[in-house]
């Protein structure tokens, strides 16, 4: 499990994301939805451990990695990355790439990737090359290689905004039903409420830096708080 408490950034002297608490339960998914620029990138590059806080804690299952003095390495919070565009490496092999992460003797880490592999249905093509793979192969190798160290917390910027309709159906069904059925924690950031309707169990609407709202999806949508809330999810139907 997650947990934000009174995060805080500030870039020239602008508080872009504002005091922000937040959690996230193993085997939940929770959307982080709001407008461009309203500080949803940086607060998942703070949990990540690629940016520093100006103020506030962040906990993985009740330990804390990272207040304004005290830090975890980002490699050592067992917390996995997906990104937009997120790419294999082109000059390593299937296998490599999905054993990028993770650390061990050699035939552990190939029996892993073996099994990272065979879940998301991708075993034979463990010694090929990215190029001869197409697109949504490609994608599935990726969160092959993210799932592969078993992190407590995934979270993903948007991850399936660059792929075409079918391919993001079919990626994100692959997605969420092996990370439910390791009991990951995800956060999931987004700035389309169709997305967040269909992914998440809990939403947390941000906007300027803060949640202004949170709840089950269907809460939010029927009663949304105000009317900044009402015209950001009008575009759904
Ligand atoms: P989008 O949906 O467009 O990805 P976002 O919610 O992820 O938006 P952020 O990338 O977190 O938004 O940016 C929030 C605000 O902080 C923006 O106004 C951005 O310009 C500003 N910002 C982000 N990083 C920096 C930086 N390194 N220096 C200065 N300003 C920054
Ligand atoms: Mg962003």
């Amino acid at each position: 499990r997650l947990e934000i408490r009174n995060l805080t950034r500030r870039f020239d002297g602008r508080a872009v994301v504002d005091d922000l608490s937040l959690t996230i339960m193993p085997g939940q998914v929770t959307c982080l939805l709001g407008p461009s620029g309203c500080g949803k990138s940086t607060t998942l590059r703070m949990i990540a451990g690629v940016e520093m806080q100006d103020a506030g804690e962040i906990w993985v299952d009740g330990t804390l990695v990272c207040d304004t003095v005290f830090r975890v390495p980002a490699e050592r919070r067992r917390i996995g990355l997906m990104f937009q565009d997120f790419a294999l490496f082109p000059h390593l092999s299937v296998a490599e790439n999905v054993a990028f992460g993770l650390a061990g003797p050699a035939a552990e880490k190939r029996a892993r990737v073996e099994t990272m592999l065979d879940r998301v249905s991708l075993r034979r093509f463990i010694d090929a090359w990215p190029h001869e793979l197409s697109g949504g192969e490609q994608q599935r190798v990726a969160l092959a290689r993210a799932l592969a160290p078993d992190p407590r917390i995934m979270l993903m910027d948007e991850p399936f905004s660059g792929l075409d309709n079918r391919l993001r159906d079919e990626i994100r069904d692959t997605t969420l039903s092996i990370l439910k059925e390791a009991g990951t924690a995800v956060l999931l950031v987004t700035h389309e409420p169709d997305e967040a309707m269909r992914m998440a169990d809990d939403i947390a609407l941000m906007r300027q830096g803060r949640i202004v709202q949170q709840g089950a999806p269907y809460n939010i949508y029927n009663a949304p708080k105000d009317k900044q809330t009402v015209s950001f999810f009008s575009d759904i139907n």
